[in-house]
């Protein structure tokens, strides 16, 4: 009975996945195989994604859509609340074609996708090209059209769509450059969400912020 099993090979130990077939068959030893740490991920992401391609497509459009919403609640809450002082660079200077403070804000998830998409598998690369593109649909939208900091082809700024985000995104900046801000928040679904009421409870922040530097060469000073 015992040597059925054996000649079908039940009771005996069956070498776990990684380790190296060909060099155990000959020796008692058992040595890990080490593929690189990149072929290990690629194999697992064709069984788990068979088309990787498709779900980095499918996963960026998905990142597209949900980063607006989340976008428009950053900037709502964190913006306009603990980071009012960073942000505040912009209500002071938005059409200021030199960088301000505010504009560093954009390292943090632009270093983030670029390791996502250097490092990760499907899913990660996907997430990563999704904020990289809506970081892009973001800043032509807001700083090049809205605001004018840098050139934007005409046919560009006359289609409805950023005629639309200029417009709303020119609300949130009622009051001026003393101002604190005002609902809208997001910018592409800005009209949404001022048609909605969706920032209405919104309370300016009363955070005190050291006055901000402004070289003498700006002309928008
Ligand atoms: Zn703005
Ligand atoms: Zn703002």
């Amino acid at each position: 009975m015992r040597r059925r099993a054996a000649a079908r090979g039940i009771g005996r130990r069956v070498a776990p996945e990684g380790v190296d077939r060909l060099y155990c068959a000959g020796s008692d030893q058992r040595r890990p195989s080490r593929p690189s740490g990149g072929t290990r991920l690629r194999r697992a992401d064709r069984r788990a994604y068979p088309y990787p391609v498709l779900s980095e497509l499918a996963v960026a459009v998905a990142t597209l859509i949900a980063a607006e919403p989340v976008m428009a609640v950053v900037h709502r809450f964190a913006f306009h609340g603990p980071l009012w002082c960073s942000h505040k660079s912009h209500h002071e200077h938005p059409t200021a074609p030199r960088l301000v403070r505010n504009d560093l804000a954009w390292l943090w998830p632009l270093l983030t996708s670029a390791i996502l998409i250097m490092f990760g598998g499907p899913v990660l690369v996907g997430l990563g090209i999704g904020t990289v593109a809506y970081a892009g649909a973001y800043i032509l939208a807001h700083d090049g059209v809205a605001h004018g900091r840098f050139w934007v082809p005409e046919v560009i700024r006359q289609m409805t769509v950023f005629r639309v985000i200029a417009q709303t995104h020119h609300l949130h900046h009622r009051g001026g450059r003393d101002g604190i801000g005002a609902t809208p928040f997001a910018v592409y679904f800005a009209h949404l969400e001022y048609r909605w009421g969706l920032s209405a409870r919104y309370r300016a922040p009363t955070k005190l912020c050291a006055p901000i530097r402004v070289s003498r060469s700006d002309p928008l000073a």
